[in-house]
């Protein structure tokens, strides 16, 4: 069957996480492995009442065909809560999409021919790496720091004649890091000088617990570019319903990709979330999430102070999921983790992350889905084990 598959298939590889996920599975384990956000802040009930109103009101029409560019209403919303953060969008420049991980394949159907070079942070979205490579691009890498991307090297890709930067500045997955201001009035000014289109993937945004929010960088490029959202961290993953924000003429594109791709976003998951942001107020289950993962992000830095070896130094998030560690030089994260399994504790080795394979030292925590207790006890297991291969 082998010499039957597509060339494209031979670059393309199966989630690295989603296989660990697998390993993890084992109830005894404490995992930092998963990127989910904490099921016990879903809005369980909220979204019942919606659904039972969605079909006692609209019934059948919920459950019809409906338009590629998703649901008025929805993106009314999602347009007005932008303009409650100080950005103006037209809704008719909002398209609804399944998940924003689909906004990462469409984007790279309408824009990445073979070849084409794309700037990737390193390390960068694995969710990222994984849909731009079906389309077989040059990966160009640009080394984040812990206060965003080098200057100089971003300059330098952008020189190599890259098409697109795409972008995580706001705690980024899976490093945590944060873009500063500083940086991202440099990153749009770039973008603006070379013509390159910045693609930014914003779904941590509203989740910040420390510092201040700042401005997109979608919205400091003078030259169009892309800016991507979603409902799966402040309210539920299980609709599957992003958005993407672009002009006309990349929109009209983007809608040809997402028909071909799935016609639509379903209409009945639209729906439901459009009736649970009428009948609740979001800002404030947003504030929970906060409240809830800000204490999380708090107990794991604290416990890493007090249980990790010297040697192992940390990126300290101001928000979102990750929280991102550097092994001493040699060591290898994937050889910690065989030795963490065992010890019942698991998290993600940082080296997938990185398309020039390197990052072997590095890792990545996630908080938001442990509560104090597990985090106190997970982070003691992986002290234990590091002290293994750092004495
Ligand atoms: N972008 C980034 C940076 C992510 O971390 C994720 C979720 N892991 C996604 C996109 C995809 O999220 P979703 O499709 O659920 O909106």
């Amino acid at each position: 069957m082998s010499d039957k598959f597509a060339r494209r298939m031979g670059t393309v590889h199966r989630s690295f996480i989603r296989e660990i996920l697998k390993v993890t599975a084992d109830p005894e384990i404490i995992s930092f492995a998963g990127g989910l956000p904490n099921p016990e802040l879903f809005p369980v009930h909220a979204m019942d009442t919606a659904s039972r109103e969605v079909f006692a009101a609209v019934g059948a029409s919920a459950l019809q065909y409906s338009t590629t560019e998703g649901d008025l209403g929805l993106r009314t919303i999602i347009a007005s809560r932008y303009e409650q953060r100080g950005l103006q969008v037209d809704p008719d420049s909002i398209l609804v999409t399944t998940g924003s991980q689909q906004i990462l394949d469409i984007v790279a159907k309408v824009f990445l021919d073979r070849g084409d070079k794309v700037v990737i942070e390193r390390p960068g979205y694995l969710g990222a790496i994984q849909a731009f490579s079906f389309f077989e691009p040059e990966f160009l890498t640009v080394t984040l720091e812990s206060d965003g991307p080098n200057l100089v090297e971003l300059e330098k890709r952008f020189e190599q004649g890259a098409k697109c930067f795409y972008a995580v500045p706001n705690f980024q997955n899976p490093s945590g890091v944060t873009y500063s201001l500083e940086k991202r009035q440099a990153v749009a000014e770039l973008a603006d000088k070379y013509g390159v289109l910045f693609i930014e993937d914003d779904p941590y945004g509203e989740l910040r617990f420390l510092g201040e929010d700042l401005p997109s960088i979608y919205s400091l490029c003078h030259e169009p570019g892309l800016l991507c959202g979603s409902f799966s961290k402040i309210a539920a993953p299980g609709f599957r319903i992003g958005w993407v924000v672009a002009e006309k003429e990349v929109y009209d594109k983007l809608v040809i990709a997402k028909q071909a791709s799935d016609l639509h976003t379903s209409t009945v998951a639209q729906a439901i979330m459009r009736r649970y942001l009428e009948t609740n107020d979001i800002g404030s289950h947003v504030g929970l999430i906060k409240e809830r993962y800000g204490r999380q992000r708090q107990c794991m830095v604290e416990m890493i102070h007090q249980y990790f070896p010297v040697g192992v130094s940390i990126i300290e998030p101001e928000g979102g999921m990750f929280l991102w560690g550097t092994l001493p030089e040699g060591v290898s994260s994937m050889d910690v983790f065989d030795t963490a399994i065992k010890k019942k504790v698991a998290f993600v080795p940082g080296r997938p992350f990185y398309v020039d394979g390197s990052g072997e030292n590095t890792l990545r925590l996630n908080f938001s889905n442990s509560d104090e207790q597990k985090i106190e006890v997970g982070i003691k297991r992986l002290g234990e084990c590091l002290k293994e291969f750092l004495q």
